[in-house]
């Protein structure tokens, strides 16, 4: 790798991932000047720069050294990291994102009776990850032929060129719509922070390591939630034992009411309605429960 003090993180021109990764970064603190070219931004605070590619490209690019990380989908990475060559630098999946949620599947027709992976053996079934199908199918020791296409992969049991599919699926409706339906998942995917193995040895390991840390304060706010309520004291303890996860809640005096507490605390997840029920069941009124927008702990 050629020595370089800025680092850069390649992540889709346009798809999916791109609103929720430019979202994340910025949350990060970084923000950039887009070039005219729309293939390049600068990195005006930090010296992290920004290359906007398609998905596809953002492995490669990794293990060729252009940029350090990229944001993409696990399904792209694992599918690189299963067909490229051996000289080719190992890669990493740094951090899961939490967003540009799929799953790897395979889909046969309506009428085909599926039971398990055996029922695949010599079928045609088209994908755009024989990598992962390939691994899956030797796994279970099913020996199958591996139709790969670009895109389209849905349309090829229709028109005769597959017996079924493999391909990546959401809320299902592009399947309902072919007459095809989901039988098994190979894998659930989200979108990830892929980076080098081995992480270079001069500044950018420094500002990856920096990125890395205000990363996870992100995430782990992103999915903070502050819960407040008001509790008598001697629901106390049944209530502290409904709470969800997290530190210790925060007791406060509530002004002309000794007999009530006012109770904050810092849950890791979101709190459902049930929970919610729950906790007033047990004694608790004026709930609250509130995003958290930044920590520091
Ligand atoms: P390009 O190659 O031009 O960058 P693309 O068409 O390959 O774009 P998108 O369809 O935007 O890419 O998907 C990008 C990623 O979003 C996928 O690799 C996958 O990880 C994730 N994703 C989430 N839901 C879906 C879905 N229903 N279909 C396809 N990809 C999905
Ligand atoms: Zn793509």
């Amino acid at each position: 790798m050629k020595p370089r003090d800025r680092l850069r993180i390649a992540m889709q021109k346009s798809g999916r991932l791109t609103e929720p990764a430019l979202e994340l970064l910025k949350r990060c603190g970084l923000t950039f000047r887009q070039s005219r070219d729309k293939l390049f931004c600068f990195g005006e605070g930090e010296p992290v720069d920004l290359l906007l590619v398609r998905d596809d490209d953002i492995p490669g690019l990794i293990a060729q050294g252009v940029c350090e990380l990229g944001i993409v989908g696990r399904n792209v990475l694992d599918e690189f990291r299963l067909t490229a060559g051996r000289e080719s630098e190992p890669l990493a999946e740094l951090r899961p994102l939490g967003f540009g949620r799929c799953r790897l599947s395979i889909a046969v027709p309506q009428e085909f009776d599926y039971s398990g992976p055996a029922q695949l053996a010599a079928r045609r079934i088209a994908t755009s990850y024989p990598g992962l199908l390939g691994a899956w199918l030797r796994e279970h020791g099913v020996e199958a032929g591996v139709v790969t296409l670009a895109g389209s992969v849905e349309i090829a049991p229709k028109l005769g060129t597959a017996d079924a599919i493999c391909d990546l699926v959401q809320s299902g409706g592009t399947l309902v719509a072919n007459q095809l339906r989901e039988v098994d998942v190979l894998l659930e995917s989200e979108a990830v922070l892929a980076g080098p193995q081995n992480m270079p040895a001069d500044e950018r390991g420094d500002l990856i390591a920096l990125l890395l840390k205000r990363l996870d304060g992100v995430i782990q706010v992103r999915e903070s939630r502050l819960l407040l309520l008001q509790t008598p004291r001697a629901a106390l303890d049944a209530v502290t034992r409904l709470l969800p996860g997290g530190p210790q809640p925060t007791l406060l005096p509530v002004a002309g009411q000794p007999d009530q507490l006012m109770l904050q605390a810092l849950c890791a997840g979101e709190v459902s309605w049930r929970q919610l029920e729950e906790i007033k069941k047990a004694g608790a009124r004026e709930m609250f429960v509130l995003p958290v927008e930044k920590m520091l702990a």
